[in-house]
């Protein structure tokens, strides 16, 4: 069977700029594809690229977009390069699309809401935050550490847990800000309160790394997640073979074969927390439906990203305490694809 393939390279100003523990993101950068095959059906997907995450470039996947040329083969499709993990996730989606749209039905979710974490600004600006995102419903909170000093931050917890309201849950992420006498310091101090996770205490690519973060899941009490360190498929692969005991973050859009990782990961029945990698609608649809078909533990997502874009066309769903799946699949992707026109 041989599709009709398109693709489109974006470059979309954000709202207001992102910060990241890499520097400051403006805009973004990524490639949408498009198939249809011989029956008129067609699948969107997106290439989500973010480099300093260890993934290709737009530039690649441009380059390889243009060797596929306009007429397409499954076996060309499937030759692509696996370290292409983003285009390749998003021609899997475009496929994936495309063969539900040709069966007249919905995909299936597991899930029929999921919850959805709310992000916590750094520093003391984190205190005036919390109770309006209570009241508007949120009952899991992620707050950014590893910004201020350490003794600064450790008194903020305590206030940051006496604001929350009952029964919530507090994920921190040091986005790999410690050093391991830090990261010691604040899972003796969370040991007792009602952190859920620390995701990425310290640095992936710090030297002992690995070592380090399988001995800090083990000695303290509270999980640990790992997310900078898992930049595609061979690591979540090297995690799972290593036993890793805590939570993986699992960006789908930078997995090349998403579909496959997380049928291992649920084999394993791993904890997997989903998470954005600042895409648009079309990227965004398909990682929340594989967010939405994950059968183990439901964990809040990490989507919460929304409104992201200066033109709202490219956003996925607003932020807000829960997500439906019926939310998912009502995402306008060709409204976003159109609009690149
Ligand atoms: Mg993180």
């Amino acid at each position: 069977m041989v599709s009709l393939f398109n693709f489109r390279r974006y470059r979309l100003p954000l709202r207001t700029v992102v910060r990241t523990a890499h520097g400051v993101l403006a805009e973004r950068e990524g490639v949408l594809v498009r198939l249809e095959d011989e029956n008129g059906a067609v699948g969107y997907g997106e290439a989500a690229v973010l480099p300093w995450f260890g993934t290709e470039t737009a530039d690649e996947v441009e380059a390889a977009c243009a060797t596929l040329g306009p007429r397409v083969t499954a076996a060309e499709l499937a030759a692509v390069p696996a370290r292409l993990k983003c285009l390749r996730f998003a021609l899997q989606a475009a496929t994936s699309a495309e063969a539900s749209a040709a069966e007249r039905r919905p995909v299936k979710a597991t899930q029929k809401y999921l919850p959805v974490a709310a992000l916590l600004p750094a520093g003391r600006a984190v205190l005036s935050k919390i109770l309006p995102l209570a009241e508007a419903g949120f009952r899991t909170f992620k707050w950014k550490v590893g910004v201020g000093g350490i003794d600064d931050e450790l008194v903020l917890l305590d206030d940051v847990c006496a604001a929350l309201p009952s029964g919530a849950k507090l994920r921190l992420d040091a986005n790999g800000a410690w050093q391991r006498r830090q990261a010691e310091q604040w899972l003796e101090r969370c040991a007792e309160r009602p952190v859920e996770f620390i995701e990425q205490p310290v640095a992936a690519d710090a030297r002992g790394a690995e070592n380090l973060l399988r001995g800090l899941a083990n000695d303290y009490p509270t999980p640990l997640a790992l997310d900078e360190s898992l930049a595609g498929d061979g690591d979540v692969e090297r995690w799972l073979g290593a036993g890793w005991p805590g939570v993986f973050v699992v960006k789908p859009s930078l997995l090349g074969d998403a579909a496959g990782t997380l049928a291992r990961l649920a084999a394993a029945k791993s904890k997997v927390v989903f998470s954005s990698a600042l895409e648009t609608a079309v990227g965004a649809r398909a990682a929340l439906r594989q967010a939405f078909q994950w059968p183990g533990e439901a964990r809040a997502l990490g989507f919460g990203v929304w409104p992201l874009f200066a033109d709202a066309q490219f956003d996925g769903p607003a932020l807000a305490p829960f997500l439906r799946a019926e939310d998912v699949e009502r995402i306008n992707v060709e409204a976003a694809w159109n609009a690149l026109n």
